[in-house]
């Protein structure tokens, strides 16, 4: 689900394996669409899975269907190099009306196969004028997920990820550099939602951070506490008895809080989003335990779908 540079963009060569990789926006969430309906056979949220699958395909549809977007020029580029700040920070970007417009086709798209509590929360969203919408997207961007209207963000969350992979994509990974701070993502400055060990056959064992926005991996240490840089003696991986080991959750004792961990190595079909999604059980599992979850899946309403 993720490219590798384009021909003629190097590392490789030099035996070096990228430092961060962007979606392929051909089929980055289609790949997860499929991922949910396979995952849905047999599972107890099975009927929840099935509509976040629908969800994911309409994304695919709405970033198909979204012309090039702006994006900063070579200046503003090189500027937020200097400063080591992402290009397309997610609570700064001036975003364009480009998502909205996905939104409301997304919206469209999912209608016919929503629940009833999901067609209410549709209906209410299609009377929202552009503000309104525009400030439930900061809160989002700004990671506030709980509280009033809180049944509309995964939709809104849903709309921004298509865009922001958009500007990833139009970006490229020649544009994209690690920055100082390895536990935000050097394209939009956004957190983690999970790792995933073997982001592609080309970097087998290397692990990535999952951009919640953006889709964009970032190679990182393994066996390290992304939240608070403890090493490897605080790290401790807990996995659900019985399962083959697919999703961890990699927690740590120095700040007590953990971040879902997927081999991609063991089945090149799990995919960041969707198997996050289906193996909630995980985390209620370590938030009994004690610790909490330090990345976000922005499309998770609390209560559930
Ligand atoms: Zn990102
Ligand atoms: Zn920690």
């Amino acid at each position: 689900m993720t490219t590798l540079l384009e021909p003629g963009q190097i590392p490789h060569a030099s035996g070096e394996p990228p430092r961060v990789l962007t979606a392929d926006a051909k089929d980055v969430f289609a790949h997860r669409a499929r991922r949910f309906a396979q995952l849905a056979e047999g599972h107890p949220l099975g009927d929840y899975l099935r509509f976040m699958g629908r969800l994911a395909q309409a994304q695919q549809r709405a970033l198909d269907a979204m012309p090039a977007v702006p994006v900063p020029d070579d200046a503003a580029q090189s500027q937020s190099r200097q400063h080591a700040m992402p290009p397309v920070p997610a609570q700064s970007w001036p975003r364009d009306p480009a998502w909205r417009k996905a939104l409301r086709a997304i919206l469209d798209e999912v209608a016919p196969a929503a629940s009833a509590t999901a067609t209410a929360t549709l209906e209410a969203m299609a009377g929202l004028d552009d503000a309104a919408l525009e400030a439930l997207a900061d809160r989002v961007l700004r990671t506030e997920l709980y509280g009033e209207q809180a049944d509309k963000l995964p939709f809104v969350a849903a709309a921004l990820q298509a865009y922001w992979t958009r500007l990833a994509v139009q970006l490229g990974t020649a544009a994209l550099h690690p920055l100082d701070v390895p536990g935000v993502c050097p394209c939009c400055g956004a957190l983690p939602s999970l790792s995933v060990i073997g982001a592609s056959p080309e970097v087998p064992g290397l692990r990535y951070l999952h951009c919640s926005l953006c889709n964009t991996e970032w190679n990182v240490t393994r066996a390290q506490c992304t939240a608070c840089d403890a090493g490897e003696s605080a790290v401790a991986y807990q996995h659900i008895e019985g399962d083959k080991g697919l999703v961890q959750a990699e927690t740590c004792d120095v700040c007590k809080s953990y971040l879902k961990l997927i081999r991609r190595d063991k089945d090149a079909a799990a995919d960041p989003v969707a198997d996050d999604l289906a193996t909630l059980a995980l985390d209620i599992l370590v938030d009994e335990s004690g610790y909490s979850r330090s990345g976000p899946n922005l499309l998770l309403a609390p209560g559930g779908g």
